[in-house]
């Protein structure tokens, strides 16, 4: 079975095709970006989709999508009206993920209507959360009428690194996977299984994102309705000029924040500190939560790439059982174990493979 993996932003359409029977062989890649901006290409993610469709060998025989926000549709599933509907109830807390999503599953349902499509959810690794890490401090028909709750995302992120660690470090059943890209977040993963995590409702929390809040308090709106901005502006804002971005004023790609840094810009410098923090705050805290740390794992773009910043995170925590590697740390986007031998707790790279997790799930749901 060959399932085509669709990733989609809100300018964006990157795909996979995998070879199901040959253990997810990739046969084909692609990517495209400002889709429908000024001067692009592609006004829509219905015209890429008839591009990749004209260039591939032969179409899929099965579509998964790597999903955003289904609300109380959690987990693996085929895709129908229903699904489609209730990921538009949810689109106004997914702004940039929801829609695309539906366009395109409307777009492949039309050009390939017999090709079944498999949306999988990246809530659903987290449905394992306790209550207790999943409930806001609100009136409690929010919480019930309107699945106002932690939801949780890069489930197919985390959940690809707790497979990998069960393979290489079976003895690990503590497991802090730290997601660290474009967008960020930290999963407590006990026996396989998410028991914590640091983003919330919206993918919009918790860690410093590129462009995006991360954790805020919601009593500031107050302060900034009354500057005469409206909710809109100040939502914008929060979703677009905020995180990393926001606090350096450099970029919203870690690698220019790094030069910057580099060149004594202190604002880059504080960015960076920042994320560093907000990145240990959540490791403390899921260290507690978890009883001890067996495996601390780095994975996605800055993870896997920036041996600084794995160094400042693990700086000082050898009372907690983490002691890097200097040596090993300068490794870049391959697997390794980069803690010194004598660590108590491993530390590692796994470059992540959220494809692959996608198509597994899009086949069993297939199959069953
Ligand atoms: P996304 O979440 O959009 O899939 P990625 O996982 O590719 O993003 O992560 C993007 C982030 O990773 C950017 O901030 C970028 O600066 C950083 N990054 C990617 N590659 C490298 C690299 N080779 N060295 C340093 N940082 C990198």
């Amino acid at each position: 079975m060959n399932v085509l993996v669709a990733n989609l932003g809100s300018t964006s359409f990157k795909f996979k095709v995998l070879d199901m029977d040959k253990n997810g062989e990739q046969i084909a890649r692609g990517g495209y970006e400002r889709i429908g901006q000024p001067g692009a290409e592609y006004a829509t993610h219905g015209d890429v989709i008839d591009v990749i469709l004209r260039e591939l060998p032969k179409p899929p025989d099965a579509i998964g999508f790597k999903a955003v926000h289904g609300g109380p549709i959690s987990g693996a599933v085929k895709v129908d009206d229903h699904v489609i509907d209730t990921m538009q109830q949810f689109a106004d807390i997914a702004p940039a993920h929801n829609p695309p999503y539906i366009a395109a599953m409307k777009a492949f349902a039309q050009k390939l209507p017999s090709v079944p499509q498999v949306a999988c959810f990246e809530t659903a690794f987290h449905q394992t959360i306790p209550m207790s890490r999943q409930v806001y401090g609100v009136p409690w028909e929010w919480t019930e009428k309107l699945g106002i709750r932690r939801y949780g995302f890069h489930g197919a992120s985390h959940r690809f690194i707790a497979t990998r660690v069960k393979e290489i470090a079976p003895e690990a059943r503590k497991v802090i996977s730290c997601h660290l890209g474009g967008s960020s977040s930290i999963t407590a993963i006990q026996d396989g299984r998410s028991i914590a995590t640091s983003m919330g409702l919206t993918p919009q929390t918790g860690l410093l994102q590129n462009n995006r809040t991360g954790d805020f308090d919601t009593f500031a709106l107050l302060k900034l309705l009354k500057q005469g901005m409206t909710a809109g502006d100040v939502l914008s804002k929060l979703g677009k000029e905020g995180g990393l971005l926001g606090i350096s004023g450099v970029s919203n790609d870690m690698r220019d924040i790094d030069k910057a840094a580099a060149a004594g810009n202190e604002r880059a410098k504080l960015a960076i500190d920042a994320f560093v923090e907000g990145i240990r705050h959540y490791v403390g805290a899921y260290m507690v939560a978890l009883g001890g740390c067996d495996a601390l794992v780095f994975t996605a773009g800055i993870g896997e790439n920036q041996p600084a910043l794995r160094q400042a995170v693990c700086r000082g925590l050898e009372f907690a059982g983490i002691k890097l590697d200097e040596t090993k740390n300068n490794t870049r986007g391959t697997e390794a174990r980069i803690s010194t031998d004598d660590s108590k707790s491993q530390v590692w790279i796994i470059p992540t493979n959220e494809e692959l997790i996608v198509a597994r799930q899009t086949k069993e749901v297939l199959e069953s």
